[in-house]
């Protein structure tokens, strides 16, 4: 080897450490997992899936072949497998649950089903769980049509490979708390299965601290506008929480948090993670919870006081979405597999495993985060309680212009106190943990301290 090419090494060692400590390290064990990701897999998904005809919430559940019963049954299996090469952490459930008829999506009352998957944290003492959801229902034109063919490979046989994707590819590695791998039910007759989970959750006090939905990862055309994006996907995240006392109404209009929910957090979480980890994919932060006049599985965990956000294609395919699959004036309708972006929702895919591993890696994020107000200054310090749990490396404080969407500056910090040359007139801040690996958890907004 060369001078140059040694001297080059060690420039490059140097420079490595020196990110290291500014916290832009690429955990190598990520890279490897996104690697992971493949296309086929999630391809031969999506296929299985609308093979079982329709997977209506009311269709038959008894059939091998056909309807939600089946559908079930087969995430299970796969589930099963997955499991094998887990060490016995990752277990799986068919959750069962009545719906009363509700006069509306629900015609009698019916027996629903989650199918779930548990990956066990290894670390007893750590009680955060996280949550990745896709829906295994699907519809035709009419919404209570249980028997028409009902293909839904976008909507939302994607969201559900996306999530088994990440279940198959996680559960061979260890993370210190629970993950939750689950394809709900009853989407289309009202959030049903979403809404069961997210009242277990609430009625069991879980920690979650992150639940990710994937509705509508795969189709990269939108109709009418004719629009081809498959670089952008959208993350919507709720402005104000859902639940909110009115002491946090009053700290948020005090310290101007209308653009720093703890869901909005996640979503600029996920666009920092994947610019590092995913190329050619670009988060679009949606400043709603979701759709106009519209929600998702996400939507009862907001209302339940979680963490919550979807990912969505970025342009929604009209003549394939909640279609009878039939050819009218040449144009062919219908959720069909042939009009999916595989390529596209890879990309996706690894959006989320990228981001949901970083998180599920991360340590615990630092508490009492707050900002010193007591004097006028055009300094801004910041101070906050070290976490519990699993050692810090050091800590992040993101900042940002007021009319920015995105953290512009970070600042590396080994203490628990950091006096910074930017205005909290001028500038919004937020705090998170980081390890020596550069998992990072999820920033903490400073309230203020007199
Ligand atoms: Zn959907």
């Amino acid at each position: 080897m060369k001078t140059t090419s040694i001297l080059y090494l060690l420039l490059l060692v140097f420079f490595s450490h020196t990110n290291y400590a500014q916290s832009t390290v690429d955990d190598p064990e990520i890279k490897k997992m996104v690697a992971e990701v493949k296309s086929e897999n999630m391809e031969a998904t999506v296929r299985k899936l609308v093979s079982f005809g329709t997977r209506h919430t009311l269709s038959d559940t008894k059939s091998n072949t056909r309807g939600i019963g089946a559908a079930q049954r087969w995430v299970k299996s796969e589930f099963d497998k997955y499991a094998l090469k887990s060490g016995g952490r990752l277990t799986s459930v068919i959750d069962f649950f009545t719906i009363k008829a509700d006069g509306k999506r629900i015609a009698m009352d019916s027996q629903l089903g989650n199918v779930m998957a548990t990956l066990k944290g290894t670390d007893p003492t750590d009680d955060r769980v996280m949550i990745i959801s896709g829906h295994l229902d699907s519809r035709a034109s009419d919404v209570m049509d249980a028997k028409s063919d009902a293909p839904g490979a976008n909507d939302d046989a994607s969201g559900v490979a996306a999530m088994m994707e990440l279940a198959r590819i996680m559960s061979q590695r260890e993370f210190p708390f629970t993950l939750i791998f689950v394809a709900v039910v009853g989407e289309e007759q009202g959030l049903y299965g979403a809404k069961h989970l997210a009242d277990v959750a609430k009625d069991a006090k879980w920690n979650v601290v992150a639940m990710i939905n994937n509705d509508m990862i795969g189709n990269s055309l939108s109709s009418g506008t004719l629009l081809r994006d498959n670089t952008r996907v959208r993350v919507f995240s709720e402005a104000i929480p859902y639940l909110e006392t009115e002491a946090e109404s009053k700290m948020r209009k005090a310290t101007n948090r209308d653009n720093d929910s703890p869901s909005r957090q996640l979503a600029r979480y996920i666009k920092t993670v994947t610019n590092q980890y995913v190329e050619q994919l670009d988060i679009n932060l949606v400043y709603r919870n979701d759709r106009f006049l519209r929600g998702g599985d996400h939507t009862p965990f907001s209302q339940n006081g979680f963490t919550a956000i979807r990912f969505c294609e970025m342009n929604e395919n009209y003549d394939h979405q909640h279609q009878d699959v039939r050819k009218e004036n040449n144009i062919q309708y219908g959720d069909l597999t042939e009009f999916m972006d595989f390529e596209y929702m890879k990309k996706v895919t690894c959006s989320n495993l990228a981001t949901f591993s970083n998180l599920a890696w991360s340590p615990k994020a630092p508490t009492n985060v707050g900002i010193e107000v007591k004097d006028l200054t055009n300094f801004s310090t910041l101070v906050w309680t070290a976490p519990e749990g699993k050692s810090v490396y050091g800590y992040n404080i993101l900042i940002r212009e007021t009319s920015s969407q995105h953290w512009e500056k970070t600042i590396f910090v080994k203490d628990t106190k950091a006096e910074i040359p930017y205005s909290k007139d001028n500038f919004l801040f937020a705090v998170q943990a980081i390890d020596a690996l550069g998992h990072s958890s999820l920033p903490v907004f400073p309230i203020p301290i007199r």
